[in-house]
C-alpha cells in the first residue's frame, strides 16, 4: 500500500485543513519543536485505527481534537482521511476517521460508513495500520530493541501483514462455537420429540 495524501482538520495543532502529498520512498518530517512534527505520525495512527488515546499523548481520545489557543476557539471535531494505492486493486482506498465531542469516532471507506475493526483489517492485510515498524516514531527504535521476544514476533507479523489472520481466526473460531451451541440444542430438541 502507498499512502499518497494525508489530510488533517481540527486535529491536535493542525486546526486549519492541511494537505500533505507523500511521494514514494521514505519519507521524513523536520520542523523546530512543538511544530507538529508528532501530531503528522499520530494523525496516520489516527486514521488507521489507533485506539489508545495515550499513544495520542492524551488522556481520552477527544484529547486529539483542536483544543483552542489565546487566539483561537476550540474545535468541536477532528477529521484525518488518507488517500492511498493499493496493491493489485485499481480503485484507490479513500479512508476517514473523524471525531466529534460526545459522539465518538466514526470511520468510512471510500465514502461508506465502516466499523473501526473493517479499518484495521484493511490495514492489517496489507501490512501496515497504526503499529506499523514502517512508522518510526521518537523512541520506537530503542523500543524495538528492548521488546520481549513475543512483542517482536507480533512486530514482524504486523510486518508480513498476518496479523489480521489472527482477528479473522478469532472471529472464526467464535461463530464454530455458537454453530456448535445450535447443533447441541438441535439435537436436544430432536431428542425431545422422539
Ligand atoms: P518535538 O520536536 O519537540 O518532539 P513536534 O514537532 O513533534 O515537537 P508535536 O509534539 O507534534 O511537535 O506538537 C506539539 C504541539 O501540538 C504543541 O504546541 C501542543 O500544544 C500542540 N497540540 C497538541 N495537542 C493539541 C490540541 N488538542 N489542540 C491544540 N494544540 C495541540
Amino acid at each position: 500500500m502507498q499512502i499518497k495524501r494525508l489530510r488533517l482538520t481540527g486535529f491536535k495543532s493542525f486546526v486549519d485543513p492541511a494537505d500533505l502529498r507523500i511521494e514514494p520512498g521514505l519519507t521524513g518530517v523536520v520542523g523546530p519543536n512543538g511544530c507538529g512534527k508528532s501530531n503528522l505520525l499520530e494523525a496516520l495512527r489516527w486514521v488507521m485505527g489507533e485506539t489508545s488515546a495515550k499513544s495520542m499523548r492524551g488522556a481520552g481520545m477527544e484529547d486529539v481534537i483542536f483544543a483552542g489557543t489565546a487566539t483561537r476557539p476550540a474545535r468541536d471535531f477532528a477529521e484525518v482521511s488518507i488517500l492511498a494505492d493499493r496493491q493489485g486493486e485499481d480503485d484507490e482506498l479513500e479512508v476517514v476517521r473523524r471525531i466529534e465531542r460526545g459522539a465518538g469516532s466514526a470511520y468510512r471507506i471510500n465514502g461508506r460508513d465502516v466499523r473501526a475493526k473493517d479499518v484495521a483489517l484493511v490495514f492489517a492485510d496489507s501490512a501496515t495500520g497504526a503499529h506499523s515498524p514502517a512508522l518510526v516514531s521518537q523512541g520506537r527504535i530503542g523500543a524495538i530493541i528492548a521488546a520481549k521476544p513475543g512483542e517482536r514476533r507480533a512486530m514482524l507479523e504486523e510486518a508480513a501483514g498476518i496479523a489480521g489472520l489472527h482477528v479473522r481466526r478469532r472471529d472464526a473460531e467464535q461463530k464454530l462455537r455458537a454453530t456448535e451451541a445450535n447443533l447441541t440444542r438441535l439435537d436436544e430438541l430432536i431428542g425431545d420429540q422422539e
